[in-house]
């Protein structure tokens, strides 16, 4: 595989060309950063976890039938995944209240919800990832309808899965961020990343946070925490 041209840096991956037309490599940096990357640190070995741990998920979630931008895991670092149009919509579903929702709503975290709730955020730093709804995010031409009903059916699907993968490996399911991207053909396929640094996993027993709010919230470990998600993951 022939890495090519640098095509797109993140806060926490970089998307480069490859002599495939129709793949990106993606590599999985070890930044971390927070509150809109107003907080910043390096921190070893997080690239290549997320990069496992992401394989992990995709792979059995396209085992399960679900349509994803994944094709293999290449290197410690790098996985080749297929070309698609990001839509600029990040998809936050919640089962525990956490985090912004608990902020917003004056809600203490850790309140199990009825019933999974999804969110829909504008992507853009600038303004800070405005949260929108669902009439936003076509009407303002984020997406079309149908690419907007589908990912919301999709995230509920990918929540239902993740918690039967997880729930048996001791692993509540707080939140987590999913990014879909558009074939040419408008299909919309499950993109970008799932790891420790886009859910919140909590441990069972203890509710110890195995997640990027260890970084967020200065509690220190995020190494530990991630290879022990990857752990349980592979056991
Ligand atoms: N999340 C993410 N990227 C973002 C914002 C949120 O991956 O830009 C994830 C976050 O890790 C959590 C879920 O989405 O698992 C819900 O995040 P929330 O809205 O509570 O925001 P936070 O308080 O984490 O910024």
């Amino acid at each position: 595989m022939q890495k090519g041209e640098l095509v797109y840096e993140g806060k926490a991956k970089k998307v480069y060309l490859t002599d495939r037309e129709d793949a990106y490599l993606v590599e999985f940096k070890d930044d971390a950063t927070a509150f809109n990357g107003k907080k910043h640190a390096q921190i070893e070995g997080k690239g290549a976890l997320n990069n496992r741990i992401s394989s992990l998920f995709f792979q059995y979630l396209a085992a399960a039938g679900v349509r994803t931008h994944f094709l293999e895991r290449v290197s410690e670092r790098e996985m080749l995944v297929q070309r698609v149009k990001i839509l600029p919509i990040e998809v936050v579903t919640r089962n525990l209240t956490a985090g912004s929702i608990s902020k917003r709503l004056g809600l203490e975290e850790g309140l199990k919800l009825s019933e999974p709730v999804v969110e829909l955020y504008l992507k853009n730093d600038e303004l800070g990832d405005p949260l929108i709804n669902i009439m936003h995010a076509y009407v303002l031409g984020f997406a079309t309808r149908e690419q907007v009903e589908k990912i919301e059916n999709m995230a509920l699907r990918i929540n239902d899965l993740l918690q039967q993968l997880l729930t048996p490996k001791r692993i509540r399911l707080v939140d987590f961020k999913l990014e879909f991207g558009s074939l040419p053909s408008g299909e919309v396929v499950l993109a970008d990343e799932i790891s420790p640094d886009t859910c919140r996993f909590w441990d069972a027993a203890s509710s110890e946070k195995l997640d990027k709010d260890r970084f967020r919230r200065d509690l220190g470990g995020l190494t530990e925490a991630y290879q022990e998600i990857l752990r349980r993951l592979e056991s």
